[in-house]
């Protein structure tokens, strides 16, 4: 039997869940193709959100707008699922050279980055477990969000509104009309893509200048480590609860797959040793491949000739910062309600 609806989703990570999350919110109808993997860039990632950026310590892109909204959209959907899912914690920052600490005095004195450091006094904090006697800069507004809670609360509420089927999109079985798709026996008015890298495979979005980056995690568990912070240096350590760390992550852009290599385990368990010392056990290692461009800017908006095709992707290794802003900008300029900003427009590619 024929089924119509507003909106065919493909993929079921991060991008596809925060679009799911806003159209649904608007009373839009709604199914989701999405072939479940265990490894997707969504469930690996440790979730962190910092408002700073890089060696050379500039505020994140959009980040006075993006921390807030993300911040509330987080909220909304905890009320909604009545679960904790994000966690504000601040960043240390372990800083050893001179010329660092001055690199950072420096930004955090200026007036457009001031409010995203923290003034607590961090003289006493973890020196009898850190390494050296670093300088600890602290900064607020950051967090982390347990991104598997969220999908897979919102995949619970799809698979029970029979909203979500859990299988490989077949590009074949896709037909494009004038105004709408049909997809096996679903017409809907727009196909949108959330695959993640995988649309590197992806005959409509093949164009498209991605270069993903595999990334890998660990999770240890001691017991001589107790964290209120997330620490960063050169890596980061992530405290999760029941003395679980999450530690990571590297970055490789030659081999696109969620094979985690005892290469990367080495690099990280160095960076670690760097840091703190402690004894620990290492109870889980993973690797994901991040869905990274090249300029940085996530892909929204729709294919050059099929009109009726779009995309949301591109988040990059900042997923958990532009999803939710950029999910709901997306859903309010398919309800009609505002332009596409020409900064994440893919048609910037075409
Ligand atoms: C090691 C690592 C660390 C990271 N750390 C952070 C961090 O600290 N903070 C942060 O904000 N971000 C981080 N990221 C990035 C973050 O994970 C991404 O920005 C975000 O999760 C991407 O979500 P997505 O939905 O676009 O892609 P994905 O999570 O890859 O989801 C795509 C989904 O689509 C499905 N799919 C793809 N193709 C098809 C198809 N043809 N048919 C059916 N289903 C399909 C896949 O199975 C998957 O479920 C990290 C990533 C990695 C790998």
């Amino acid at each position: 039997m024929k089924k119509k609806i507003d909106f065919l989703l493909v993929g079921q990570g991060l991008a596809g869940s925060m679009l799911y999350w806003w159209l649904t919110q608007n009373g839009k109808n709604v199914l989701v193709v999405d072939r479940y993997h265990p490894f997707s860039s969504s469930r690996v990632a440790p979730g962190i959100i910092h408002p700073i950026t890089g060696r050379r310590i500039v505020k994140t892109w959009m980040a006075d707008t993006l921390i807030p909204f993300a911040e509330q959209t987080y909220r909304d959907i905890e009320k909604h699922f009545n679960e904790t899912l994000f966690h504000k914690m601040n960043i240390l920052e372990l800083v050893h050279s001179v010329k660092e600490q001055n690199d950072w005095m420096m930004k955090s004195s200026s007036p457009e980055m001031k409010n995203y450091f923290s003034d607590e006094n961090t003289n006493t904090l973890y020196n009898d477990v850190l390494q050296g006697e670093p300088k600890k800069i602290s900064i607020s507004q950051s967090g982390w969000l347990n991104i598997p809670g969220l999908i897979g609360f919102l995949r619970k509420e799809m698979e029970s509104t029979e909203s979500i089927w859990n299988e490989d999109f077949e590009h074949d079985s896709l037909a494009f009309h004038d105004d709408e798709v049909v997809y096996k026996n679903i017409t809907a008015s727009r196909i949108i893509f959330c695959e993640g890298y995988q649309a590197i495979h992806n005959p409509l979005w093949k164009h498209l200048p991605f270069l993903p980056a595999k990334g890998e995690v660990l999770t240890i568990r001691s017991e001589e480590l107790s964290l209120d912070h997330i620490l960063i240096k050169s890596m980061f350590i992530l405290p999760c609860g029941n003395h679980l760390f999450k530690i990571g992550a590297t970055y490789s852009w030659d081999e696109l797959n969620e094979t985690p290599t005892e290469k990367a385990k080495e690099h990280l368990l160095n960076l670690l040793h760097d840091v703190v010392d402690v004894s620990y056990e290492v109870v889980d290692h993973q690797a994901g491949v991040r869905p990274t461009v090249k300029n940085r800017r996530p892909f929204i908006g729709f294919h050059h000739e099929h009109k009726q095709a779009g995309i949301f992707n591109g988040l990059g290794t900042k997923g958990v910062l532009l999803a939710p802003y950029f999910a709901n900008h997306f859903a309010e300029h398919l309800l009609g309600k505002t332009e596409l900003m020409k900064e994440v427009n893919v048609a910037r590619i075409n």
